[in-house]
């Protein structure tokens, strides 16, 4: 566990106030006082990030009370028995460090494990609801080990405004009533169709989903957190673990994962990856998270035309990053999967000649050559044995990103998933089984024969696009932390969220509200309702293949510094996002 420094600035204070205020240097007068701050997808979540902080906790302390109360309230998008990236700013070291907390695929798994008989994709819905789905859980152990790192609070403390709520009940908020008259078909309401918990926690026995406000108990995450309260490592090696095993290997389709599987579970304290953009690093999570086409689309536009000054209100401007998103997305899809089964030139995708290449293919009207893989192998150290297959993954939205700044400068930018809308509908433990392995390719070869990088592999993690980012300033400080959930779409909202602060000037919450655009292949899509008829225009005239018929559903949360000291946050409309300030 980490002192924290509240203690010994509390300290100080009292002993400077005993002396003569001479003795303070002026650097120490004139430091602006550091706020605090929290912001999550959901209110309680943020309400039980502040109560840690305000009792003195770090950044670490408050993302572990954040997620437990977010797997209560937004079962939806992530809980304690799904995955996430943490990426952590040091403030006193300024360094970074990486926590992956990313399911693996258990030991009995196959490469053809999503396939039919005949060679097809087996279909989506039909995975996701199944057993095969599931991967070891990585979550819980990921906090653990940041907590060891990081916690300044005991870890048995960090769960009782979750026990509470759990205890007690909460309101189920419009946007989780909504998941369930959308997606409550999949949630199985007879034994025969599967594990039929889900509905029985959302439904009335009519068989009608509780409305909005209703206020709903889950004794049984209650029981769950009261265990992994007095020690995290019985959800890996307990009762908790032997239940999951159980219930992944019901039917329909049963999965291999074992209690022996999940015991075996390491999270991975990984080294950030930077690129260096304008007069910042912009920083993120390593393979198996995609956060490097983040990296890449930033590093492509310092390379591409200078923004004009109109910003987001002139169309080119918009065009210039669709083509970077184009870019980096046809490399990302192709190369990125699990460091420890594949050989990835992850050194060329952010070289900078390369960018510089990369970036001399934008023009001034579409062309094909943008949303065409490139050679990053040709600038990395260590050449490529084989010829990657064109990449095979589905990718479908429940995930939550949250960002925190304790007193002392800390900083926690954190993405969690499920995978889909409450993963596989299973529940254990009044917790929501992630659908994780459907972030595998489901087909192992592409039509040419040749490997899919991300193809499904025992003890292997699935690439994901989570990609929780830092940006620190030239020496090194905290500048911004952000992301966003949105599946594949992640890097195109976290992008978008980057180019209007940094290429357009725009306050966080402004960037925030631009409509979003993800560029990846040959369709641009456009945010429906949000982006402006002039803009969808411009681009069909400028050849781009638009379509502008869908909402985008991207959950961004940011904390800014500001040149003061001061902190400024940012919540997504598009769903219950909170500022929470102390
Ligand atoms: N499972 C996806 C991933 O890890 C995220 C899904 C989402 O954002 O909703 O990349």
């Amino acid at each position: 566990m980490k002192f924290h420094m509240l203690a010994l600035g509390v300290l100080s204070a009292t002993l400077l106030g005993c002396g003569s205020a001479e003795n303070q240097t002026k650097q120490e007068v004139e430091q602006p006082k550091q706020q605090a701050m929290v912001v999550t997808a959901n209110p309680h979540a943020t309400a039980a990030g502040l109560e840690v902080l305000r009792a003195g906790g770090s950044a670490v302390d408050a993302a572990i009370a954040v997620e437990s109360v977010l797997s209560l309230v937004e079962p939806q998008s992530s809980g304690l028995a799904g995955g996430a990236f943490m990426v952590h700013y040091d403030s006193e070291t300024k360094s970074l460090a990486v926590y992956d907390g990313r399911e693996s695929a258990p030991s009995g798994a196959t490469p053809d494990m999503f396939m039919l008989e005949n060679g097809d994709s087996m279909p989506f819905m039909q995975a996701k609801t199944s057993g095969l789905s599931t991967g070891v859980p990585g979550v819980l152990a990921m906090l653990s080990m940041a907590h060891k790192d990081q916690g300044t609070l005991e870890w048995s403390s960090l769960f009782s405004y979750a026990s509470k709520l759990a205890n007690e009940g909460f309101e189920i908020s419009p946007r989780l009533h909504g998941m369930l008259e959308r997606f409550g078909k999949y949630i199985p309401s007879k034994p025969e169709d599967g594990p039929t918990d889900a509905f029985e926690y959302f439904y009335d026995e009519a068989g009608v989903a509780h409305p909005e406000g209703y206020l709903l108990k889950n004794p049984e995450y209650a029981k769950t957190l009261e265990i992994i309260a007095k020690d995290p490592t019985e959800f890996y090696q307990g009762e908790i673990a032997k239940e999951i095993a159980a219930m992944v290997q019901q039917e329909p389709r049963a999965g291999s994962l074992t209690a022996e599987d999940i015991a075996a579970y390491k999270p991975v304290k990984r080294t950030a990856l930077c690129q260096d953009y304008r007069d910042t690093q912009i920083c993120g999570a390593p393979p198996p998270s995609s956060w490097l086409a983040v990296g890449m689309i930033m590093g492509i536009l310092e390379n591409g035309p200078k923004p004009s000054a109109e910003g987001p209100d002139d169309p080119k401007n918009w065009a210039v990053m669709a083509q970077a998103q184009q870019l980096a997305y046809a490399d990302r899809d192709q190369f990125i999967a699990d460091p420890n089964f594949v050989d990835m030139p992850i050194k060329g995708m952010l070289n900078k000649e390369y960018l510089a290449k990369r970036a001399k293919l934008i023009a001034d009207k579409a062309t094909p050559l943008t949303y065409a893989v490139g050679d990053p192998w040709a600038y990395n150290d260590t050449p490529s044995e084989t010829t990657a297959g064109i990449d095979a993954t589905q990718d479908v939205h429940g995930t939550t990103h949250f960002v925190i700044v304790d007193s002392e400068g800390d900083v926690v930018s954190m993405t969690a998933t499920v995978e889909s809308i409450f993963g596989t509908t299973r529940m254990v433990g009044g917790m929501f089984l992630n659908n994780q392995l459907t972030d595998f390719s489901f087909q192992h070869h592409d039509k040419e024969g040749n490997p899919i990088v991300n193809a499904v592999a025992a003890n292997k993690r699935p690439r994901s696009s989570m990609s929780p980012s830092i940006v620190l300033d030239k020496d090194g400080e905290f500048l911004m932390a952000t992301g966003s959930p949105g599946g594949n779409n992640i890097i195109a909202y976290t992008v978008k969220t980057m180019v209007g602060v940094f290429e357009w000037d725009l306050e966080p919450q402004a960037a925030v509200d631009l409509p979003n655009m993800v560029a990846r292949g040959k369709t641009v899509r456009l945010e429906k309702g949000a982006a402006p008829e002039s803009l969808i225009s411009a681009m069909k005239e400028m050849g781009f293949d638009v379509d502008a018929s869908r909402g985008e559903n991207s959950g961004l949360s940011v904390i800014m510094r500001k040149p003061d000291g001061t902190l400024v946050g940012a919540a997504d409309k598009r769903r219950e996002g909170v500022i929470g300030t102390l």
